[in-house]
């Protein structure tokens, strides 16, 4: 069981981040939806709510959302409703239930990197770049590399741009995790974005077939280069062999809804 020693109300990120490094033991808490599931002690749980960093807006052509906004919040939000016909909503719906939904936050969901994270595979299939107090920003792509331990995540920016979104995945019943996911957007100016997810690893972009699209058109292919970019592992949700079966098949029925 997790054990927290003291708790801050940070009234400010700067405030925030000021206590992270300093305290031995410090960590962010978003919701704690996912980090009361392990066993860490915590000597100071530093809680976000009031740092300012809570919302939604838009600014020229980014979506622009703060790292402590609950994942309901986002999902209630007009301008989300709205983005790519409404395809990026559908995911923030699948994720569990409203409950959690309600608490569960873009911070805590970003930053830890979680390999079955629907959310994070979506976003990497956009233009999704994150802000971080201490390392500034930077595309999701690079920040899914980066092994940075101690930061705040403050925001997330979406290019809210014209693209043909769809997002695919195969799990066991409505309540569980994605076995695997996959993610892909069309700009239609052939430029497509990728991503596998949940492989069980986090999200990665299928680069090679994404620079195959630029000059084929052959649907089939460009799905069997995606799958075959990665490496697959087993876990208690279901084994390797079974997701590298199934990951051409997500990837092509992306591709066909993005094309339709
Ligand atoms: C039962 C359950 C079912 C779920 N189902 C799904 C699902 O179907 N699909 C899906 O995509 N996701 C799913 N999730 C994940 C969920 O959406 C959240 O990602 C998860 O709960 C973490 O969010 P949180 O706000 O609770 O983070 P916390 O548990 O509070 O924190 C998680 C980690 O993130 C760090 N952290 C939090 N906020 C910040 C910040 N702003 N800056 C830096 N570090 C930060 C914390 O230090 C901690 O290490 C599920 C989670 C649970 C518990």
């Amino acid at each position: 069981m997790i054990e927290i020693k003291e708790y801050f109300r940070p009234k400010s990120v700067e405030e925030a981040y000021d206590k992270l490094i300093s305290t031995e033991g410090a960590e962010i808490i978003g919701s704690g939806a996912f980090i009361r599931l392990s066993s860490r002690k915590i000597n100071l749980a530093i809680d976000l709510q009031d740092a300012g960093i809570n919302y939604v807006k838009k600014e020229g052509n980014e979506i622009k959302i703060g790292g402590a906004t609950p994942l309901g919040d986002v999902e209630r939000n007009e301008i989300i409703k709205k983005a790519f016909d409404g395809k990026l909503l559908e995911v923030f719906q699948l994720i569990w239930s409203v409950q959690l939904r309600n608490t569960a936050t873009i911070g805590g969901t970003i930053f830890p990197k979680l390999g079955f994270s629907d959310l994070i595979t979506v976003l990497l299939a956009l233009n999704t770049d994150v802000v971080l107090y201490e390392n500034g920003r930077m595309p999701l792509e690079v920040f899914l590399e980066e092994k940075i331990r101690k930061d705040v995540l403050t925001e997330i920016i979406i290019k809210d741009e014209d693209r043909k979104l769809s997002f695919q995945n195969m799990r066991n019943s409505f309540y569980d995790f994605s076995m695997l996911n996959a993610a892909v957007s069309y700009d239609k100016k052939d430029d497509f974005r990728i991503a596998i997810g949940a492989r069980p690893g986090v999200a990665k972009l299928a680069k090679k077939a994404m620079n195959y699209l630029k000059e084929n058109k052959n649907i089939e292919e460009a799905s069997k280069i995606a799958a075959e970019e990665f490496e697959y592992g087993s876990n208690i949700k279901c084994s390797k062999e079974y997701r590298e079966a199934i990951a051409p098949i997500l990837v092509k029925r992306g591709l066909e809804e993005v094309l339709k």
